[in-house]
């Protein structure tokens, strides 16, 4: 018999959500990262600077939730640590999106919250704060973006840079708050809201 690859669900979802986030123009290129936790507490993370929709499965890396990598060749995100932070520090979540989407990235340049002015944004929280400034893949955004959460809120601007959103796994999808785009959501549990 075959051996299954490692990981083969979180990792088509994570490709397939990296797709899907260019395609609705969430973000371009390679730009922004998806991750999703294991059964097994690790995480599989998009591969750093290579096009979504050409990855082979076996090589997209898995790391531990100390940034070790336990799977794929291919090096995981400059983003990484972010990830693996919002992991340690928010048991209840299963998967996350960071993109560079043009409204929440004029929100992230201006370092305006966005507040909770539909539905969609309430969900997550009472509005989308800011983290502050820290230079992109480094510990001191990591840790920012956490502070940002909080233990509830499920989505933070990245000043000058981007969104990042949360939540229980990145298998469902839900309605953006400003279009009727679609984001990574849950199968099994909540939907985080990436917002466009
Ligand atoms: P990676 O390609 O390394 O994931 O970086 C993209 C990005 O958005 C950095 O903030
Ligand atoms: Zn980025």
């Amino acid at each position: 018999m075959v051996n299954e690859p490692r990981y083969r669900s979180e990792r088509e979802t994570v490709t397939d959500t990296g797709v899907d986030m260019v395609a609705q123009e969430l973000t371009k290129g390679t730009g922004g990262n998806v991750s999703a936790r294991t059964d097994d507490g690790n995480v599989v993370i998009s591969p750093s600077g290579v096009p979504y929709d050409d990855i082979d499965l076996e090589e997209r890396p898995a790391v531990t939730v100390n940034g070790e990598q336990v799977a794929g060749d291919l090096s995981p995100s400059s983003e990484t640590p972010m990830h693996t932070t919002v992991y340690a520090g928010r048991a209840d979540i299963g998967g996350i999106v960071h993109t560079h989407s043009p409204y929440t990235s004029t929100f992230a340049s201006l370092r305006e919250p966005i507040p909770a002015s539909s539905y969609l944004i309430a969900y997550a929280g009472h509005e989308v704060p800011v983290a502050g400034y820290a230079p992109p893949g480094s510990e001191e955004l990591a840790n920012d973006a956490l502070d940002a959460l909080g233990e509830t809120t499920n989505a933070c601007l990245l000043a000058n840079h981007g969104v990042l959103a949360i939540g229980d796994s990145e298998k469902r999808r839900s309605k953006t708050p400003s279009s009727s785009n679609t984001v990574p959501g849950s199968t099994t549990r909540q939907a985080p809201s990436a917002i466009r």
